[in-house]
């Protein structure tokens, strides 16, 4: 603007009737001490202030109205209200105030609210944010460690599962070669008595089967004589056949048909020298039609004849009792 236009613009400013931007620039004219401008400026605020006082009250049209109040903003209709066209004086406090409205906030004052609304935003979400994960964090991890427990409740139920699954494996495997074992065993010591049957036989052990069968094993084995002996006349119908088996130095006396021993009395065998020594004692029980009776017999080539007698339990260290089967004199 120029200052003729300055000059201009200073009596509408008087009566408030300039723009903003014509106002601010009219101000900071005024500020920068121009004293035409003063002077003009008072001289028409004066005048101004008694100006609504000289007017006839007229009513506008209503067109005119709404269209001046379209135009202008609140903001505006409030400073209007609150400044008054018809100011008294122009103090230099007051074109401060001009220049920088106080009902206005300024950008800065109002970026500094807004940033710290928006902080103030920011602090209270990343709060509430930091309080929900770590609220998240402390649910999850409280799931977590309950899932951990059932796992492992689980993982070591399985585990003892698994070693009770494996000991009655073992304990089965365990049985199974026992059983395998006690077979083989079982097996193997039949071997072995066949063997030992076998043997015995061959070398005039004891029968362990029939009698007939080792004394038929017997005879047929090399350096065994064969003494055979007869019923006396108390048993007619009662032999017996003496082996001795020259390797082992035992004799085998087999007898048939010799009564069973009354109550309190044994068959005692002698083995007749200069006079007849004890040889064994044996019992034949009821029913039993023959009897097989071994005995170590390391005398037996000096020895004249074999005598079987009846004696009371015990024997005794002479021949008393009746004989009941008696070989045959050589
Ligand atoms: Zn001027």
């Amino acid at each position: 603007m120029t200052h003729e236009e300055l000059e201009d613009a200073v009596p509408l400013y008087a009566v408030g009737a300039l723009e903003r931007t014509e106002r601010q620039v009219l101000e900071a004219h005024l500020l920068s001490g121009c004293l035409a401008c003063h002077a003009s400026l008072k001289e028409h605020q004066s005048v101004a202030v008694l100006l609504p006082f000289s007017l006839t009250l007229t009513q506008p049209p209503r067109a005119i109205k709404a269209k001046i109040m379209a135009a202008r903003t609140p903001a505006a209709a409030a400073e209007s209200v609150t400044q008054p066209p018809n100011k008294p004086s122009l103090e230099p406090g007051e074109w401060m105030n001009h220049l920088f409205p106080p009902d206005e906030p300024s950008p800065a004052s109002l970026f500094t609210w807004v940033t710290g609304v928006v902080l103030l935003a920011l602090l209270a979400g990343g709060g509430y944010f930091a309080w929900d994960s770590y609220t998240r964090i402390a649910e999850d991890t409280t799931k977590l460690a309950q899932l951990q427990t059932e796992l492992d409740r689980t993982r070591s139920a399985l585990a003892e599962r698994d070693r009770s699954l494996t000991a009655s494996r073992e304990d089965i495997q365990r049985r199974t070669s026992d059983v395998a074992a006690l077979k083989d065993q079982l097996i193997q010591r039949e071997a072995e008595l066949d063997d030992a049957q076998a043997q015995l036989a061959l070398r005039g052990g004891p029968p362990l089967r029939a009698p007939q069968d080792e004394l038929g094993l017997l005879l047929r084995t090399p350096d065994v004589k064969a003494i055979p002996m007869a019923g006396t006349t108390m048993a007619k119908p009662a032999a017996g056949m003496l082996l001795f088996d020259a390797r082992t130095k035992k004799a085998w006396l087999y007898a048939v048909n010799l009564p069973a021993c009354p109550d309190g009395a044994t068959y005692q065998v002698w083995a007749v020298y200069e006079k007849p020594v004890s040889v064994g004692l044996f019992c034949v029980n009821n029913g039993d039609t023959s009897h097989l009776f071994v005995t170590p017999l390391p005398n037996f080539k000096n020895a004249k004849q074999f005598i079987v007698s009846l004696e009371p339990v015990g024997g005794r260290s002479e021949l008393s009792g009746p004989v009941y089967l008696s070989s045959q004199l050589p």
